[in-house]
């Protein structure tokens, strides 16, 4: 039984889904699972829509809302057969109402709660699925919609809600393993649940690699297949590093190393639980089936080539005791709960004898939240605008790298960090 995610890029359009359809046809005996993102940007596109109505502009907001539907109806349009389409438009329109509705709720809110952002948003996963799913059918697939949120229990950290394992793993092992049998494709949605009282939630963005890591553990997959627009994972962004090289194989360790310092190819929160249970992620190219990919497992061995991961959004808080006193334990552990409380993420941190400098994922509000926490007791200094920049495995490094690595340092006052 093998679990398999498709992200947005894969399932961009009604071209895109019928790729999708033959990349299963080469798996067409097994027990399949896959978890499948919204359509292109069609998450971005409802946050948007969300945004507008939350601003009260109404009419952008129809503008953005009448989009969303035509994109997908002209989808649906382009990839089904008449007297299939009636049919798969009536099942769209279902979802696309309900967007209108929770549309038109925001509107008269005067607030605008993460439940409902989470609510209008999840709908972007639900309609790609149906598409999916109904395209399978077409193709002569056994083929089953199940609704994630039913089965992904979370608390009510809605946007980025916490997994309640116990109970999802309970659900899957009861609803959806006695399903799971050769020749048949499951079909549902990546980065959505629901809290235990039945309100969506959602994992945060680009939360599907995750989900389909919950469900290759609760259903002790095979392995996970990851599908994607490059070849694998490559030791740097082909967009800043063009010659960037792909990795055959890597430890867990390094995958989470990899994806926790910002590498944005799987979400950092997807290898722990296959991790947990041996269970392979395997890193494919839905546009080159027959390249290897990368594979993820406890059979890898430590790669032999350096990455160059940068991560946006940083900042440095650079903290020191009003007094002049010694940055001590004490005064570090005190640092460490105003952090906690704040909510704030951090990613490096150094001491000198008078200072403690935190390198931070830069949440303004966090952020400011936790300054003014530390004024109490210390001076803070900070430096925003920052790119965190880590080289993984940097005694591979070759001097020409190093240099550009510190270039990078100096040109945009970036931190240079070496692991
Ligand atoms: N569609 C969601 C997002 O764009 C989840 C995902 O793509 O993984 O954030
Ligand atoms: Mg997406």
């Amino acid at each position: 039984m093998r679990v398999m995610k498709f992200g947005g890029a894969s399932v961009k359009n009604a071209e895109a889904i019928r790729n999708v359809g033959q990349i299963l046809e080469n798996f067409r005996d097994e027990a399949l699972l896959i978890v499948v993102s919204a359509m292109d940007k069609t998450t971005n596109h409802l946050e948007n829509l969300a945004f507008l109505a939350r601003d009260g502009k109404k009419e952008a907001a129809f503008e953005q809302f009448k989009k969303i539907k035509r994109f997908h109806l002209g989808q649906v349009e382009e990839l089904f057969r008449n007297g299939h389409k009636e049919e798969v438009k009536a099942k769209v329109m279902i979802h696309i109402d309900t967007v209108e509705k929770i549309l038109n709720g925001i509107l008269q809110l005067e607030e605008f709660p993460p439940s409902v952002y989470d609510r209008i948003v999840s709908h972007g996963e639900v309609l790609s699925t149906v598409l999916v799913s109904e395209y399978l059918k077409d193709c002569g697939r056994d083929c089953i919609w199940l609704e994630a949120s039913k089965l992904i229990k979370t608390d009510a950290n809605f946007k980025q809600a916490g997994v309640i394992w116990s109970l999802t793993e309970d659900n899957i092992q009861e609803k959806v393993k006695p399903l799971m049998q050769g020749g048949r494709v499951i079909v549902t949605q990546g980065f959505i649940g629901s809290t235990t009282n039945g309100k969506v939630t959602t994992l945060g963005r680009e939360g599907s690699d995750y989900t389909g890591s919950i469900f290759a553990y609760c259903l002790d997959a095979e392995n996970l297949t990851v599908w994607k627009d490059v070849k694998g994972i490559l030791n740097g962004d082909p967009r800043i590093r063009p010659d960037a090289i792909k990795h055959n194989e890597l430890t867990y360790e390094e995958a989470v190393e990899m994806t926790f310092y910002g590498a944005s190819v799987i979400h950092p929160k997807t290898i722990k639980p296959i991790y947990s249970k041996d269970i392979p992620l395997l890193v494919k190219c839905f546009t080159d089936v027959n390249e290897s990919g990368t594979v993820i497992s406890t059979k890898s061995q430590p790669s032999q080539i350096p990455s160059y991961i940068i991560k946006k959004k940083q900042a440095v808080l650079t903290i020191k005791p009003k007094d002049f006193s010694f940055m001590e334990e004490r005064l570090m552990n005190h640092v460490f709960e105003m952090v906690y409380k704040s909510g704030v993420k951090v990613n490096l941190v150094q001491n000198s004898a008078i200072s403690l400098s935190l390198c931070i994922d830069d949440v303004p509000s966090r952020r400011s939240n936790l300054t003014s926490m530390l004024l109490d007791d210390f001076t803070v200094e900070e430096f925003l605008d920052l790119k965190l920049y880590t080289v993984l495995k940097y005694k591979l490094m070759n001097l020409k790298d190093a240099a550009d690595a510190l270039m990078v340092q100096q040109q945009g006052q970036n931190l240079f960090y070496v692991k």
